[in-house]
């Protein structure tokens, strides 16, 4: 007799990538998603790898380093879902050190004055990898299914449901944890962006002090994303035409290029907002099932997606020797 399927909670990159890393490790897996993966938060992702609003502790740290050699390693050949990117960062003043350069293998270096728009007296530099989310969740949902995983359409009502099922549950609804964990601490982080098509850049611009918000210029193979905003605590979805103005005119700050770039769409998506992402294990319910929850990755699941993936193999394994 086969073992019993592990179900996971999410189609999201966060579901997807554990889904992975579980199926590698020789589980079987379901993945249940009440959404497609085009309708999902992961899918509105610039897809970047940088640690934004999620916290700074030691296992965002190494779970972003993690995560960013498995990009890396996914990014060969002009077809490849992932790509590594120049990027610039851009500031008024000296940033200092940052936290976060210590998981960039390649490390993190000023800008040279040449490269920095105008108005700007310094930058940091460094090459990072960006999934290129239409391209990347399809590729994960294949891996998926090449390696005997299922991916079914279903809603979860509740995780005491789930744990009657199977003996192993991972829970990564994103932000729908809120309600299924009944997680008062997680909070939409409302991020609006401008999709424009790309008039040549290949850098990835970001001036996260600009006076009229954040301001980023992410360049994909044919199109520019262009943010953003982070409002915690807004459900609304739909997008605030002064708000894409605004981002249109800060971005035409970081690439004057950009002004003359045909505005392809306007999309918000809600960051899954945490203190600290939440990556623990426990009995669950009657049963005594294993519910392991892996959400709350903020605007930075991409960035900790395999590093968490790995983290919930490592709680899956412990959790059937108990
Ligand atoms: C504008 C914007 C730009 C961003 N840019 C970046 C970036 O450059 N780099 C980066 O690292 N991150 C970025 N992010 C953040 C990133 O998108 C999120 O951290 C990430 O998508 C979270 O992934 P997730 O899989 O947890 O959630 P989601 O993608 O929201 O997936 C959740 C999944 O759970 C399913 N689900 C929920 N509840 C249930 C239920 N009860 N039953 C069944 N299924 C359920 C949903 O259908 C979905 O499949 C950005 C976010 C936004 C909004």
């Amino acid at each position: 007799m086969s073992a019993p399927p592990v179900l996971v909670i999410g189609g999201g990159v966060i579901g997807l990538t554990s889904a992975i890393r579980l199926l590698e490790a020789g589980r079987r897996v379901v993945v249940a998603s009440d959404l497609p993966h085009a309708a999902t938060t992961s899918a509105v992702a610039a897809g970047a790898w940088f640690p934004h609003a999620v916290g700074s502790d030691e296992r965002v740290l190494a779970w972003g380093a993690d995560t960013f050699t498995a990009l890396a390693a996914e990014a060969a050949g002009p077809e490849a879902p992932v790509v590594m990117r120049d990027t610039l960062m851009l500031y008024h003043a000296d940033p200092g050190p940052q936290w976060w350069a210590a998981a960039i293998p390649g490390g993190v270096r000023s800008a040279e004055p040449s490269v920095l728009p105008g108005g700007y007296s310094h930058g940091l530099r460094f090459t990072a990898p960006q999934a290129l989310m239409p391209q990347y969740l399809p590729r994960l949902e294949e891996r998926v299914r090449d390696l005997g995983g299922e991916i079914v359409r279903r809603h979860i009502a509740s995780l005491d449901a789930a744990c009657a099922e199977v003996p192993l549950v991972v829970n990564c609804s994103g932000l729908g944890a809120a309600r299924l964990a009944g997680d008062a601490s997680l909070v939409p982080i409302r991020g609006q962006i401008v999709r424009v098509a790309n008039p040549g850049l290949t850098r990835s611009l970001r001036d996260e002090h600009h006076p009229l918000g954040r301001a980023y210029v992410h360049p994909r193979r044919d199109d520019c994303i262009l943010g953003g905003t982070a409002e915690a605590g807004s459900w609304d979805l739909e997008p605030d035409p002064e708000i894409a103005a605004s981002i249109l005119r800060r971005c035409g700050d970081l690439a004057p290029e950009l002004e003359r770039a045909a505005v392809l769409e306007h999309r918000v998506g809600l960051r899954p907002g945490r203190p600290l992402v939440r990556l623990e294990s426990e009995r669950h319910g009657a049963s005594g099932a294993t519910l392991i929850h892996n959400y709350g990755h903020g605007g930075a699941g991409v960035t900790l997606s395999w590093g968490c993936a790995s983290e919930v193999v490592r709680l899956a394994t412990a959790g059937s020797e108990r």
